[in-house]
């Protein structure tokens, strides 16, 4: 009988079963317990300067096209001032 080869090709290990948890986010290295669910601290460290630029780089408040005008006169003032200046 040959049906031997034919499991074995099935018991193939899923993904979840290599390691005990889920990889590092950041490095994909197994994750450690105190650092869950990071391998490291420097990973989760990483991972948070991340999430804060990303939360920075998002405007908390929409500018209406009165504000962009405005906007716009401040920075050309600013620029021929800066010219003047130098
Ligand atoms: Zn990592």
């Amino acid at each position: 009988m040959s049906d031997d080869d034919d499991k074995k090709a099935a018991t193939v290990k899923p993904f979840a079963a290599a390691g005990r948890g889920k990889p590092c986010p950041m490095c994909g290295k197994p994750a450690q317990v105190e650092t869950r669910p990071f391998c490291s601290k420097r990973c989760a460290d990483l991972d948070l300067g991340r999430w804060l630029g990303e939360e920075y780089r998002i405007p908390a408040v929409e500018l209406d096209d009165a504000d962009l005008e405005e906007l716009e006169k401040a920075i050309e003032e600013q620029g021929s001032k800066g010219e003047k200046g130098a």
